[in-house]
């Protein structure tokens, strides 16, 4: 039935969470006639979606439990000593994870019909079984808080523009319409404010990419400084941004926009190295949304404010 030698089975058996302070002579009747499984290197013991109707005590080697989504990286690996399949076991429901031998294993099979007769035939057992479905569900907490973590950052990464911190285009194309949705329902006006660095070309080609960059950085941080924390900044482009001003109508849209080119006129740039660089200019553009805007009508309606504001010189606002 196995080739375990008998004083190695027993052995491996005290070492068992499930036997901890309990004498093996008493429960060896129940498990002598228990199967020993041997199974090789990635072997499946239970696949995620069967049902099990056994509990696997590893004797020997190890088990990588895998959820069903993710077949690549094991949430976590089992060893001699540990036990595998008491959930399923015992609510009868389906496998929640597939698990699979990590190398060569000897695990020792009890039946559901076994596993009651060793918890009634011992209060040790029974304790160590709670506290082995305890590990479980604690276990299974801190996976699903990993990943709620995990969630939070890929949120993050896909909605921020790395280089700003402001919403990145992919944001404005999931938001612009829910926002312009939520002002008309709540009756409040919304406008837009479009700008865009004034000869930015020419900056990156006389002081180089990366102090573009850190010039982009304090265009983007001058502009959330000033704002409201309720207005929604995005990098709509390059070195175009694009606010959303809820609750603002154009002329309360157009002194923020001038309050805004005129911080920005007035905010020193360093390059990596702390060596003051030239000021930059911005152009911008402003709208108001009417009651029959579409989003892609606002985005035209501004864009087309911006390119004025260029024709007529630069540093300055138009709508
Ligand atoms: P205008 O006044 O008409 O807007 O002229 P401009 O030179 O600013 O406009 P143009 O469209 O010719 O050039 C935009 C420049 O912005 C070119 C591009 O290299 C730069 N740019 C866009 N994104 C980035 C970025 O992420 N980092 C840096 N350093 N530069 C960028
Ligand atoms: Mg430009
Ligand atoms: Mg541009």
């Amino acid at each position: 039935m196995n080739t375990l030698s008998r004083d190695t089975l027993r052995d491996a058996i005290a070492r068992q969470e499930l036997f901890q302070r309990v004498r093996i002579e008493d429960v060896e009747g129940i498990l002598d006639r228990c199967e020993v499984l041997e199974l090789d290197r990635d072997e499946t013991l239970i696949q995620a979606g069967q049902t099990n109707h056994d509990l696997y005590l590893i004797l020997e080697g190890s088990l990588r439990v895998h959820l069903a989504a993710d077949m690549h990286t094991p949430v976590i690996t089992l060893h001699a000593g540990q036990s595998v399949g008491e959930v399923s076991v015992i609510d009868h429901q389906s496998a929640s994870a597939s698990v699979i031998a990590d190398s060569h294993c000897r695990l020792l099979v009890i039946s559901e019909e076994r596993l009651w007769m060793l918890v009634e035939s011992s209060h040790a057992i029974a304790s160590n079984m709670l506290v082995i479905l305890s590990q479980r569900l604690r276990y299974g907490n801190s996976v699903i808080n990993k990943i709620k973590e995990l969630l939070r950052e890929y949120e993050y990464n896909a909605t921020i523009d790395p280089l700003t911190s402001l919403y990145n285009r992919r944001w404005l194309d999931n938001m612009l319409e829910r926002v312009m949705h939520r002002c008309k329902t709540n009756h409040q006006p919304l406008s837009v404010i479009m700008i865009d660095i004034d000869y930015f070309k020419q900056f990156n080609d006389t002081h180089g990419h990366l102090a573009g960059d850190e010039a982009l950085r304090v265009v983007a941080r001058t502009m959330l400084q000033s704002l409201r924390p309720e207005d929604m900044v995005t990098r709509f482009g390059g070195e175009e941004l694009l606010a959303l001003l809820p609750g603002l109508e154009l002329e309360a849209a157009r002194r923020v926009a001038e309050r805004l080119r005129l911080a920005i006129a007035a905010t020193p740039i360093q390059d990596n190295d702390g060596k003051p660089l030239p000021a930059l200019t911005i152009s911008a553009g402003i709208s108001e949304m009417e009651d029959d805007t579409e989003p892609l009508d606002l985005i035209n309606k501004v864009d087309a404010a911006l390119y004025r504001a260029k024709h007529q010189g630069r540093n300055c606002v138009c709508d």
